[in-house]
């Protein structure tokens, strides 16, 4: 089934327990806190982040008053998921720009095969379809798997985005730096730099893509995590956060099979927000919105 519905199913069943009650109280939030925490832990949310997310519910519902012409039910409902919201990270995370003049920089860096070179091409052409149109120049920046840069470039003609290649045998620092040239000469705006992926976190690369950051001057680097790997993307994004320093995260594939624990992880545990998601070409832009506020819903 889709995403979360497990996790719908068994919130809508803790906020049947407030049915025809009158108002939140300890006592009447204990049973439907153990419930929730029951069906987050189910959902492979890290525990501390369940923890503390349980914490903030009790402190907001109980003793909360209650407004006319809303059910002790749906209080209770609109805490929780005011809480989901905020642990996701989505609303209070926007792109930053720059306002110098120079063109806005942006990383994705990740393991491989977790999705970067498709997020790279749908955030492009997220970025050009916003209401302020962005002029996105792509920079192939991953110079080890053979077939990345041809796949930029064929993703690039789909969605009519100028990739910046090299080829393979050049530093990725090179290849960086000599990107922002032509986005400046040809006045792009932004510029979004596919990095090399990782088999592991291995600490040459690391250096690599620092050095890339420092001589980009990045605004932003995003990790792409994949939704299937649950709370290990979360870690990840810890790990990374720790040797490079990121601005957030890319959660791709949540299209997929998965119980949600990473997008319920990621900001909680990394203290870096979901920026994006990447959900395949299936889901809708309707059902996509309940999940974060932005996202990768591009199709090529
Ligand atoms: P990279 O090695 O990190 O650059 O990963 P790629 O962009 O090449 O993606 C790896 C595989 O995952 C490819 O087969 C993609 O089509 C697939 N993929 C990427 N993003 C998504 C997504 O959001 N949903 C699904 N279902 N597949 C995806």
């Amino acid at each position: 089934g889709m995403m979360f519905d497990t996790l719908a199913e068994n919130m809508a069943g803790v906020a049947n327990l407030f049915t025809g009650q009158k108002t939140i109280t300890e006592s009447s939030v204990e049973g439907a806190l153990n419930e929730v925490k029951r069906a987050l832990l189910d959902a492979d949310l890290n525990l501390m982040v369940t923890n503390t997310l349980v914490d903030a519910v009790k402190s907001k519902a109980v003793g909360m008053k209650l407004v006319d012409g809303v059910t002790a039910k749906q209080q209770f409902v609109n805490v929780m998921n005011d809480e989901l919201v905020e642990i996701m990270g989505a609303e209070q995370a926007p792109l930053a720009r720059r306002t110098d003049g120079k063109p806005t920089v942006i990383l994705l860096a990740g393991l491989q095969g977790t999705g970067k070179t498709t997020a790279a091409a749908k955030l492009a052409k997220y970025l050009q379809q916003e209401e302020e149109p962005k002029k996105v120049l792509l920079v192939a920046g991953d110079v080890y798997r053979p077939a990345a840069i041809d796949q930029l470039i064929s993703l690039g003609k789909r969605i009519d985005v100028e990739v910046f290649s090299m080829g393979q045998g050049v530093d990725p620092v090179e290849i960086t730096k000599a990107g922002l040239e032509r986005a400046v000469e040809g006045e792009f705006d932004t510029v979004i730099v596919d990095t090399a992926g990782r088999q592991v976190v291995d600490d040459t690369l690391m250096t690599e893509l620092k050095d890339i950051q420092v001589a980009s001057e990045a605004d932003e680097v995003l990790l792409v995590v994949d939704a299937m790997t649950g709370q290990e993307a979360a870690t990840l994004a810890s790990v990374f956060n720790e040797k490079i320093g990121i601005t957030g995260a890319v959660l791709t594939k949540m299209d997929g099979d998965t119980r949600g624990g990473a997008a319920l992880s990621v900001q909680g545990v990394s203290q870096k927000p979901i920026k994006f998601v990447g959900i395949g070409e299936k889901m809708s832009e309707e059902e996509a919105a309940k999940l974060a506020k932005k996202m990768i819903n591009a199709e090529f």
